[in-house]
């Protein structure tokens, strides 16, 4: 049974986090300061209010409008808000109070940030990824990797994805090389290929979703990193239950 109150906390924190992780995503590609100005309407300028910039809850209470103009504000906001939350919750459902939990917020909220940012930008950022990959290797060693797993990871990722990138010649970008390496690092050698695997099947879901329902045309490139986002946390939280499940039935 898990406690409520550290998984009430985990549900807050995961919030207000990606708040700040969509900042980071929206800011640090433009090269802007992640502090100042304040957060802000891009039409009219309008500074967000305390209340207003409550997670998910402030816009629900502004149905999705600026206060000041009436510009609709990208609903991408609070659904990255609510899937931190949910995220940080299910990790703390899963490993409890541990070093294991903290490796899973800041992994998820190194890849929400890097979704926002290819979402608003096309970019993938050097400077996140190198404020947080070393966090992530100790974490993922005091969690209790074998010395050798975060490293066959990374070279594993690094290889397979830097041979994508050069032989599709610019269908895949340098910043999807660094980040599958970052995500080696975490997962290592077995789970890096899953997530590979699952990040190409959702992108391959939600291109053809978008190519039907005419939201892109055949030749406008789509950003993979959400699509990557999605697979590496699933196979974070899922992989070890479904290679137990599997090898049980053999
Ligand atoms: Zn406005």
């Amino acid at each position: 049974m898990v406690d409520l109150i550290g998984l009430l906390y985990s549900i807050v924190l995961g919030a207000v986090i990606t708040s700040f992780t969509n900042v980071v995503g929206l800011r640090v590609p433009r090269k802007q300061s992640i502090v100042t100005p304040r957060s802000h309407c891009p039409s009219c300028g309008h500074e967000l209010s305390a209340w207003e910039l409550i997670p998910v809850f402030g816009y629900l209470a502004l149905r999705g409008r600026c206060r000041g103009c009436g510009t609709r504000i990208a609903p991408t906001y609070p659904l990255f808000e609510l899937l931190g939350a949910i995220g940080y919750g299910y990790s703390y459902s899963l490993y409890g109070m541990s070093a294991t939990t903290l490796l899973a917020f800041i992994f998820l909220s190194t890849l929400l940030a890097l979704a926002m940012s290819d979402l608003s930008t096309m970019l993938v950022p050097n400077v996140i990824l190198r404020v947080t990959a070393p966090v992530l290797l100790v974490l993922a060693y005091i969690s209790g990797a074998d010395w050798w797993v975060p490293l066959a990871g990374a070279a594993l990722g690094f290889a397979i994805l830097a041979t994508v990138f050069f032989l599709s010649k610019g269908g895949l970008g340098a910043g999807d090389v660094k980040l599958f390496t970052m995500i080696g690092l975490v997962l290592g050698p077995r789970d890096v290929l899953v997530a590979l695997f699952l990040a190409s099947l959702i992108g391959a879901i939600v291109g053809i979703g978008l190519m039907v329902t005419k939201k892109i045309g055949r030749k406008q490139p789509i950003p993979f990193v959400p699509s990557i986002a999605l697979g590496t946390m699933l196979t974070f939280w899922f992989s070890e239950s479904f290679f137990d499940w599997y090898f049980h039935l053999m």
